[in-house]
């Protein structure tokens, strides 16, 4: 059975090394069984750029993830209508796993945000929070139900994949190959932010 289940929400436009690297420390720090990666629908709180179509931005995330075992893709919020909210995500989480341990995983940068989401103390009865450094984020102040990684703090973002690709940059060693390979054939990022 599967009692611990790290939920791991993002844009994922396109997922990188910095992302799967957290979601690696979720694994092993909070002993989870596994770790669902959710490419976000129509995310509310994010609209700096016009997102990649989400069944690109979810087969970049299976071509990441595809070799770790404990890593899964999963289309609830693509799939779903309207906005989508993390806490509608963790309720239908803890139906389908049946009442397993559940752990959001997210970016000190989102941590920041945290209190301006929809149903934040819902989302911390529902969940642990397991925060992971970031540069220019601020310190995970240690709090009840907030478990801070040790990662190494990875100065990567998918915006600045972004622009290196319009700028016709390499992105090797940033993301993986096959997502570096995916963005080359379906020449994403060209020409927009
Ligand atoms: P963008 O640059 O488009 O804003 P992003 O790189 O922040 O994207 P998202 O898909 O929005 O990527 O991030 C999903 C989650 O991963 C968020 O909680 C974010 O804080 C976290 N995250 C992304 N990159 C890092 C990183 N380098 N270190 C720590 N956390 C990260």
């Amino acid at each position: 059975v599967t009692r611990r289940v790290g939920l791991f929400g993002g844009t994922f436009d396109p997922p990188h090394l910095g992302h799967l690297l957290i979601a690696e420390w979720a694994l092993e720090e909070l002993e989870l069984d596994r770790v669902v990666f959710m490419p976000a629908g129509s995310p509310p709180h994010k609209r700096r750029h016009e997102l990649s179509a989400a069944d690109a931005r979810i087969a970049m995330t299976r071509l990441a993830t595809s070799r770790n075992p404990r890593f899964r893709v999963s289309t609830l919020e693509t799939r779903r209508r309207g906005l989508s909210f993390t806490v509608d995500t963790l309720r239908e989480l803890k139906r389908s796993t049946r009442g397993a341990d559940l752990v959001l995983i997210l970016g000190a940068d989102s941590l920041d945000d945290f209190r301006n989401w929809h149903a934040p103390r819902e989302i911390m009865r529902l969940a642990t929070l397991a925060v992971a450094a970031r540069p220019a984020a601020h310190r995970v102040r240690r709090r009840r139900g907030v478990v801070a990684l040790q990662n190494p703090p990875l100065a990567l973002s998918s915006s600045a994949i972004r622009a290196r690709v319009r700028a016709g940059r390499s992105v090797r060693y940033l993301v993986p190959d096959a997502v570096a390979r995916y963005i080359a054939r379906h020449r994403l990022y060209a020409g927009r932010s």
